[in-house]
């Protein structure tokens, strides 16, 4: 597959499908097409640009690798009208995502000790690990029609967060197509995760601002060099793997009836407007809503650690959500002056300055999208540019995966480990189970952030660096 690519403008590799005349474009500097590609994701690119109603380009960002259907760090849009939706390319973790919180607190005033403290803290109210169910009993039966239907705000208005929280949230934590009667029952029995972190790669980290790219926007921002944020990763857990699983399967088995083609079960598809179709959409949306509460609950209980052990108000310590954003999902758009259904797996919508769709508040500079590296490297805001547009206003969602877990955890032992994190610390029991989340089993996030940095898609703005981690 690699060689079919050909190179047309600086970190851009382009191939066609001659028989859907339907562009696939990679984002990748030279180091990364040479050295980290592999030839699956390419393939996996190559079947998406088969479906019905594809848009031109599908798009490969510089973190890609294989996935299930779509590679993770793709981006496919679908006519709105004659189109497909695809559960496997909005992937299993529905609405996996990032919320980074800033804070007013110098990184000095936040000794070990107190770091320590936070992070017991957080732990006994944020379980960790695959298959945790919240330690909060409440959390484990709730109200899955007020979720679909009122989002994040439903919790908000019972007292776990603040009002203006939700001006800060993509979709002000509420897609409009969200509907509980879609979700199977099967999904729903797992519904029992909120307020929950997940397995490995899933993680809060707490850490200081390092560089800052663009003092202006970084002030707007709220990103001051030296200060402590606070950067959570986590999705809607086995509730979106549950709906991920069961339309899949039932978009692959209905493919005769819904008259839908799909090369691969990872890529099974139906039309948006069929019956399975709008059922998958309700069923998303509300995987969707489900993480953002899940995100909501977490900063919940973040803010109490903080409060706890600085001893301090809510308004000297700051803990402001600065955003939170997708980067599983799928979103009807205006692209073109058309209406598509961007699909982003392992990408991050990054709108540019003056977007209609950006939240009140970042209109003028464009919202931060957040992208993490590893828990021994940097992480990155970055904004959207107008070039942007290219990629249906997509980058990529962190650095990607070089090897396997598999190969990972043959290749490194626990000693690598904590050498490869340096002094970060890890709240974790069982380095162990980490092995596979070592810094080397990803790519370098300063050279991916740079591709789309250099290609003139994205401008850096703030790179965060972890003090400690509480991983999955
Ligand atoms: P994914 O959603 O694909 O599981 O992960 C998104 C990205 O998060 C990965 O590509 C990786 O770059 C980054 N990442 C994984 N673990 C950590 C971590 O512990 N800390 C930070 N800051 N980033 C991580
Ligand atoms: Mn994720
Ligand atoms: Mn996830």
């Amino acid at each position: 597959m690699k060689e079919k690519f050909k190179k047309i403008s600086m970190n851009l590799y382009q191939m066609k499908n001659e028989e859907t005349n339907i562009d696939i474009h990679v984002y990748l500097s030279d180091k990364l097409f040479n050295e980290f590609l592999e030839d699956e994701s390419l393939r996996q690119l190559y079947n998406a640009s088969m479906l019905k109603g594809v848009i031109s380009p599908v798009v490969g960002m510089p973190d890609i690798h294989t996935g299930f259907g779509l590679p993770i760090g793709g981006g496919m849009a679908t006519d709105w009208q004659e189109g497909v939706v695809s559960a496997g390319a909005v992937g299993m973790d529905i609405n996996c995502g990032v919320r980074l919180i800033t804070t007013r607190i110098p990184a000095e005033e936040l000794t070990k000790e107190r770091l320590r403290k936070i992070l017991e803290i957080i732990s006994e109210y944020v379980p960790s690990g695959v298959g945790k169910s919240s330690a909060v009993k409440a959390f484990r039966k709730i109200d899955l029609e007020a979720i679909a239907s009122i989002g994040v705000s439903y919790f908000i208005d019972a007292g776990y967060g603040r009002k203006e929280d939700v001006l800060r949230i993509e979709d002000e934590g509420r897609i409009p197509f969200a509907d509980a009667g879609c979700v199977p029952k099967s999904a729903k029995e797992r519904a029992d995760q909120l307020c929950t972190i997940g397995g490995g790669n899933h993680f809060i980290e707490i850490g200081r601002i390092g560089s800052v790219f663009d003092e202006n926007i970084a002030e707007f921002f709220g990103l001051q060099k030296g200060f402590v944020y606070i950067l959570i990763h986590t999705g809607s857990r086995g509730f979106g793997h549950q709906i991920c699983t069961e339309f899949s399967k039932k978009m692959w088995d209905n493919q005769d009836k819904n008259k839908t083609f799909a090369p691969v079960k990872g890529l099974a598809c139906a039309p948006i407007h069929s019956k399975d179709g709008i059922e998958y959409l309700g069923a998303m949306g509300t995987a969707a809503n489900y993480a953002f509460c899940n995100r909501q609950l977490i900063t919940y209980f973040v803010r109490e650690a903080f409060l706890k052990v600085f001893k301090k108000d809510e308004k000297e310590l700051g803990l402001d959500v600065l955003y939170d954003v997708a980067h599983n999902i799928a979103k009807k758009e205006m692209h073109g002056g058309k209406w598509l259904l961007v699909h982003r797996k392992g990408a991050t919508r990054a709108l540019p300055a003056g977007h209609p769709d950006n939240p009140q508040i970042y209109k003028k500079t464009g919202h931060p999208a957040v992208i993490p590296g590893s828990m021994g490297t940097a992480s990155y805001v970055v904004i959207g540019l107008e070039n942007n547009r290219a990629t249906f206003n997509s980058v990529n969602h962190g650095a990607g995966r070089v090897m396997s877990r598999k190969r990972a955890k043959e290749e490194f032992t626990e000693k690598e480990l904590l050498k490869q994190v340096e002094n970060v610390f890890i709240a974790s029991k069982d380095l162990k189970s980490l092995l596979d989340e070592a810094p080397l089993a990803y790519k370098d996030i300063d050279e991916v952030v740079n591709t789309l940095v250099d290609a003139k898609l994205t401008m850096p703005v703030a790179k965060l660096k972890p003090l400690a981690v509480l991983k999955g």
